[in-house]
């Protein structure tokens, strides 16, 4: 079950285009998983296009002509003129909809179909760890991060901001418990450690927009080169 959802001022900030991009693709694959969000982007796109339809309609002295009012309701009309079905059968021709490893095919929410060409090999990190690095080209870098049961990621805080959508399984950190589709984001006034707790491990995708900053013991000595692992 999702528990963790981006903000409304996120949610808003996403429809009006004004979150950073990296950001936006986050919230925007968390919506794929979850209707709740996804229900409150399609209110609050409706409710900004009534409010500039109303605007618009202040100022004239006259009913907007057919055209603009058939216009807003195609802006409203979202989030595609194709429909769910027939964007997974596009995503299914190309082969593009999941992500594998070891065998295993994970399904990926529909904003990452386009990351899947872009995305490196995995390379097997310490601790039951696995990064593919995603190409998200001037957004920066991303990774798909697998950990097998029992993996973890060693305590870190972070420098900047991490955001986190869990793709398939669940871990805990010591701070909460996460479930597929839950969105999380972490700065510098969270230290945690990251652990899978499912059977079948966790697979989850995440961007940093700073490397982390590793806190507790031998991992310490990882800081100098956590930019080359977690970005
Ligand atoms: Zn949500």
């Amino acid at each position: 079950m999702i528990n963790f959802h981006p903000t409304l001022e996120q949610l808003r900030a996403f429809v009006t285009g004004d979150l950073p991009p990296a950001l936006s693709i986050m919230v925007s694959a968390h919506c794929d998983m979850c209707p709740r969000c996804m229900e409150m982007v399609d209110s609050i796109t409706e409710e900004l296009a009534q409010e500039s339809f109303d605007e618009v309609s202040g100022q004239e002295s006259h009913e907007l002509p057919n055209s603009m009012q058939s216009m807003l309701a195609d802006i409203t009309k979202l989030p595609s003129s194709l429909s769910a079905d027939e964007l997974i059968t596009i995503a299914k021709k190309k082969d593009n909809n999941h992500i594998e490893l070891d065998g295993r095919k994970f399904p990926l929410p529909r904003t990452l179909h386009r990351y899947v060409n872009k995305t490196g090999n995995w390379s097997s990190l310490v601790g039951k760890l696995w990064q593919a690095p995603v190409d998200m080209g001037t957004q920066g870098v991303a990774n798909f991060i697998f950990m097998g049961h029992g993996g973890s990621v060693p305590e870190h805080t972070h420098r900047g901001t991490e955001y986190t959508l869990v793709i398939n399984g669940e871990f805990s950190d010591g701070l909460n418990q996460y479930d597929s589709g839950d969105f999380i984001l972490m700065d510098s006034t969270h230290t945690h450690t990251p652990e899978a707790v499912s059977h079948d491990g966790c697979l989850v995708f995440s961007m940093v927009d700073e490397p982390l900053h590793f806190t507790s013991g031998l991992a310490r000595l990882l800081n100098p080169f956590s930019h080359l692992f977690f970005r």
